[in-house]
């Protein structure tokens, strides 16, 4: 008897007498291996003297061994599970801090490029400046010298209109020689009609043709791959796939150090 409420030690659980199901004043003293049951001495008689049986005491005490056993190998299979655990969380660190600094170095890649491709626009556009530049100061001068010429024809135009209408024959005979010299002058100014501007021409290196469309794996900064992952040999078998199939806890150490080296092998990179 047990006072209410008091914790029941393990000592005394096993010190507790159980009684017969058929029998109930008798002893359970027996375990039948056919029949699963334990049992009293009036039921081995009568039901199971020709099964395998044996003492309950025997098998309790095999049971009680194989519980502490268990225990020991469940302690020990948690261990390494939990020593995985803080392996995983380690490489996922390592691995992302990677996966940091390849991002920045492609930016860095990246920047360099546009840096580059920019200095490379200014030269092209310098370059068109330059040529328009040319060009408008030549076609301005062009402009500047017919307007100047427009002009002297037109006030010649003009003069010789009212040396007409209002001069004396006395003053035509006296200027018309030299009206006539300044006539000819201004016809002797030549017209340029072969006048022309440059002709630009941008030959295009055929940027797409050449990273593009050749080869569409072509990237002009780099590229990005995973390291192939050679254990002793032979590929690295991912152990992420199995089906929940449970892993020897030695296959799961053997994997535990080859992942590392594959580790380092990345950390070369
Ligand atoms: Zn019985
Ligand atoms: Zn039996």
């Amino acid at each position: 008897m047990v006072e209410l409420g008091k914790k029941i030690s393990t000592e005394m659980i096993k010190r507790v007498k159980t009684y017969c199901d058929q029998h109930k004043d008798k002893q359970v003293e027996f375990y039948c291996y056919d029949c699963r049951v334990t049992f009293c001495m009036s039921c081995y008689v009568v039901r199971h003297n020709n099964h395998k049986s044996c003492d309950i005491a025997e098998i309790s005490a095999q049971f009680y061994q194989n519980v502490e056993e268990d225990v020991g190998r469940v302690i020990k299979i948690t261990g390494e599970c939990q020593k995985e655990a803080q392996y995983l969380e380690k490489i996922q660190t390592e691995f992302l801090s990677d996966v940091d600094a390849v991002k920045k170095r492609i930016k860095q890649d990246t920047d360099k490029l546009r840096e580059f491709l920019d200095q490379q626009e200014l030269k092209l556009l310098g370059d068109l400046v330059e040529i328009k530049k040319t060009n408008m100061e030549r076609i301005k001068h062009r402009m500047h010298d017919v307007c100047q010429h427009i002009s002297m024809l037109n006030n010649f135009k003009q003069y010789i209109t009212e040396v007409r209408e209002k001069a004396t024959p006395a003053d035509v005979s006296r200027i018309g020689c030299s009206l006539h010299d300044r006539a000819n002058e201004l016809h002797a100014i030549p017209y340029d009609v072969d006048f022309v501007l440059d002709t630009i021409h941008y030959e295009s290196d055929d940027f797409a043709q050449k990273y593009q469309c050749t080869d569409q794996s072509k990237n002009l900064i780099g590229c990005v791959s995973v390291m192939p992952q050679l254990v002793e040999g032979t590929a690295h078998q991912n152990q992420g796939v199995n089906n929940g199939d449970e892993i020897p806890s030695s296959q799961l150490q053997a994997n535990a150090s080859s992942s590392a080296e594959v580790t380092e092998i990345k950390g070369k990179f």
